[in-house]
């Protein structure tokens, strides 16, 4: 006999409904978050999701789990901080292109390096939505906005390459136009041991205008059968690909988690006087003056 479903998808939903611009992106990822918690059959009260600030930073009040719509750019240290404070909770950090990649750009790499378990869904739209329209950090070259009249002299992230470079042990890319391949990409990220990044394609139908989504539909393929996610040199190939832009699992790898190497050294040290430790530090450091 087949046991039997303990949450439903309806069990994930808090009775905020969102306020994003009709056709926005964003709705496709917080539906795809949905589903990947029901696949998952994650316990709403067991799962903390953790945002900064901008339009798709709001998703945490969308949901019926434990969340903070938090400080511009920090994301990653707060969830971090959860995470570490209790390693038996599923941690999600999610916000946009501008809070992880300009102003939380520097934390990205720490949380990388420490292969926090917990995962970072960042919607990218390529503009700043929320403050009407700005270039933001993944924003493609000579774009006019209100604030590049002329066009962007600047060269736009790639946040896999990125990503990449710092060594997440995880990353795939998606699209909003793409639900289904969304749930899987996002219930991948949330089931690997380590730290996940997903980038979600998520196209800004107010600032942007639909001509993204004819974009994305024009210019995003499948990574090819023959890919393999384990090949770091393959993956930065297929990664810094923009035309064709590749969705899927990209890179794939097992490294000992922070959380697994924080458990090693509090076994290794149980038994050291902590205070006699801090007193030596102490005089070592007056020694030196
Ligand atoms: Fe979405 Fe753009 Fe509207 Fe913000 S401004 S809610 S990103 S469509």
């Amino acid at each position: 006999m087949t046991e039997e479903k303990k949450w439903e998808l309806k069990d994930y939903k808090s009775d905020l409904k969102p306020i994003w611009c009709p056709g926005c992106g964003d709705f496709g990822v917080l539906n795809s978050l949905y589903k990947a918690l029901t696949a998952l059959q994650l316990d709403p009260k067991d799962t903390a999701v953790i945002s900064g600030i901008g339009c798709s930073s709001r998703l945490p009040g969308y949901l019926n789990t434990y969340g903070f719509n938090s400080i511009h750019g920090r994301a990653i240290p707060i969830a971090s901080g959860v995470k570490l404070g209790n390693p038996d909770i599923e941690v999600i950090a999610v916000g946009g292109d501008g809070d992880g990649f300009s102003i939380g750009g520097g934390h990205i790499a720490h949380a990388a390096r420490r292969n926090i378990n917990m995962t970072y869904i960042v919607m990218d739209n390529q503009i700043y939505g929320l403050t009407k329209g700005q270039l933001s950090p993944t924003s493609e070259l000579r774009l006019k906005t209100k604030t590049s009249k002329y066009g962007s002299i600047d060269t736009p992230v790639n946040p896999v390459s990125l990503c990449l470079a710092y060594g997440v042990s995880f990353i795939a890319r998606t699209y909003s136009g793409n639900p289904k391949h969304m749930v899987e990409m996002i219930t991948q990220g949330i089931k690997h041991e380590g730290f996940s990044f997903i980038h979600c394609l998520s196209p800004c139908v107010t600032f942007r205008g639909k001509e993204q989504y004819d974009y994305f539909n024009d210019n995003t393929e499948l990574v090819p059968k023959q890919h393999d996610p384990a090949n770091k040199g393959q993956a930065l190939a297929i990664g810094e690909s923009m035309t064709p832009m590749y969705l899927g699992a990209i890179y794939h790898n097992h490294f000992t988690t922070y959380e697994d190497r924080l458990a090693d050294f509090r076994e290794k040290h149980k038994k050291t006087d902590g205070k006699k430790l801090l007193d030596k530090y102490r005089i070592q450091k007056y020694d030196e003056k």
